[in-house]
């Protein structure tokens, strides 16, 4: 990507797993202590296989320990929340991370629910929500969903200080867009949330400084919605039909379109998927850390 105003965030997350490697290498030298993530997948999803097979090799690639576990899909509830029990009492875990969607038969709320908060690198149990959203720091701060985390680490990697500027994220899931409103919110954004409900989306979404699209629908989001010189953050992973009767991956955001007018936008791929698992990396460290009652590095 060589455009000035593209974001590489495949260069970013690189940057930020070495750093991660190296504070491994530190935690392992100075405290005797090798973060560990344990992967949970159930079923045989073959873009979660994927997913979990990158996670594996980069958290090892790390320094970190690795733990992955495949389940059949005919997994019960009962089995996968003793399997998370059991995690949760392992010492040598530090992270818990069980790959969404989870077969008809397993209720998700009930997994997160189970999952020690201080292990939850994904940022999707109740208390850590609740954390974020009141913004508690120090030895109780949330563990932070990855996606999001990766976002603003662009952002203000790209843009320095964020205060004041209007930010328009459209999407509330809890992954993706309510998570991204309450970090941009504490970077003191004034944070409008946009969904499939919001009238005259393109409106709203013109007045962004800072413009977040986390919404599933292949380039949906156009040149003409975008302020001039604003950051464009695109989320979205689309797989659409392509050459050749290959498919190929785009993001929410029409981005050969949109790139004449952004300041600054995100490619896909390239932007922030690589971010997440970085994050979860990072994520990894920070919660090691937290259990062993070290301060975590500044990443
Ligand atoms: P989701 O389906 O849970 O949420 C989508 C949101 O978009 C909803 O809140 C909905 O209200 C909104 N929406 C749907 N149609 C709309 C419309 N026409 N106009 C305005 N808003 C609309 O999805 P999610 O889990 O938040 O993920 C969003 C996208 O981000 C997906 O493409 C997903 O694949 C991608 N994603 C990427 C990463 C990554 O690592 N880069 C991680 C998670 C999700």
């Amino acid at each position: 990507m060589s455009e000035a105003n593209i974001i590489d965030g495949k260069a970013f997350a690189a940057g930020l797993r070495e750093r991660v490697g190296k504070a491994v290498t530190r935690l392992k030298a100075d405290h005797g202590l090798t973060p560990g993530l344990a992967v949970v997948l159930v079923g045989e999803n073959p873009a979660s296989e994927v997913y979990v097979r990158n996670k594996a090799r980069q958290t090892a690639e790390a320094g970190m320990q690795s733990f992955e576990h495949k389940l059949s899909l005919e997994t019960t509830q009962a089995e996968l929340l003793a399997l998370v029990d059991k995690l949760n009492k392992d010492p040598a875990v530090h992270g818990i991370l069980v790959q969404l969607p989870l077969p008809d038969q397993i209720a998700e709320q009930a997994v997160i629910d189970a999952l020690d908060p201080a292990k939850d690198v994904d940022g999707f149990h109740v208390i850590n929500v609740g954390r974020l959203s009141t913004g508690t720091t120090g030895a109780n701060a949330p563990m932070v969903p990855c996606t999001p985390l990766g976002c603003i680490m662009l952002l203000k990697d790209r843009l320095g200080n964020l205060s004041g500027l209007n930010a328009v994220v459209i999407g509330r899931s809890n992954i993706v867009g309510k998570p991204m409103a309450q970090l941009l919110i504490k970077e003191s954004c004034t944070v409008t949330i946009a969904h499939s409900r919001t009238r005259d989306l393109p409106a709203v979404a013109r007045g962004a400084d800072i413009l977040i699209a986390a919404v599933g629908r292949p380039q949906m989001i156009k040149a003409d919605w975008i302020k001039p010189g604003a950051a464009v953050i695109d989320v979205g992973i689309n797989r659409v039909a392509g050459e050749g009767g290959k498919s190929r991956i785009v993001g929410d955001v029409d981005t050969a379109g949109a790139k004449a007018v952004a300041g600054a936008i995100t490619p896909v791929p390239g932007g922030v998927g690589p971010m997440t698992i970085a994050c979860l990396l990072a994520n990894t460290v920070t919660a090691a850390c937290r259990q062993a009652g070290i301060e975590p590095p500044d990443l």
